[in-house]
C-alpha cells in the first residue's frame, strides 16, 4: 500500500493497525514501508480520508535488484 500524503491528515489511525510495523510518521504525516508491506489492507480500510491506495511495491524492488545486478547489462540468451 501507498500513503497520498497530500490526502493523509495525520489523524494515526492506520499506524498502529499494521501488522508489520510498516506505517512510520514522518512530518506528521503516514509513510508505509514498501519493504515490510504485506497489501493485507488493513490500513487502507482504517483511513477516514481514503488517503491510502493499493500500490505496486515491486517496480522499486526490481529496480534495486536491477541496479545490484553484475548482469544487468548482459543482453545475452542463455
Ligand atoms: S497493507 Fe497491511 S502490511 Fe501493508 S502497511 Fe497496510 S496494514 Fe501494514
Ligand atoms: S488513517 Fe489515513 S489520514 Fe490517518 S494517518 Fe493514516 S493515512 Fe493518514
Amino acid at each position: 500500500m501507498v500513503v497520498d500524503r497530500e490526502e493523509c491528515v495525520g489523524c494515526g489511525a492506520c499506524v498502529n493497525l499494521c501488522p508489520r510495523l510498516a506505517i512510520r510518521f514522518i512530518d506528521n504525516k503516514s509513510y508505509i514501508d514498501q519493504v515490510s508491506c504485506i497489501e493485507c489492507g488493513t490500513c487502507r480500510e482504517s483511513c477516514g480520508v481514503e488517503a491510502i491506495y493499493a500500490g505496486c511495491r515491486f517496480p522499486d524492488i526490481v529496480l534495486l535488484n536491477f541496479a545490484n545486478n553484475p548482469y544487468a547489462d548482459d543482453t545475452t540468451t542463455i
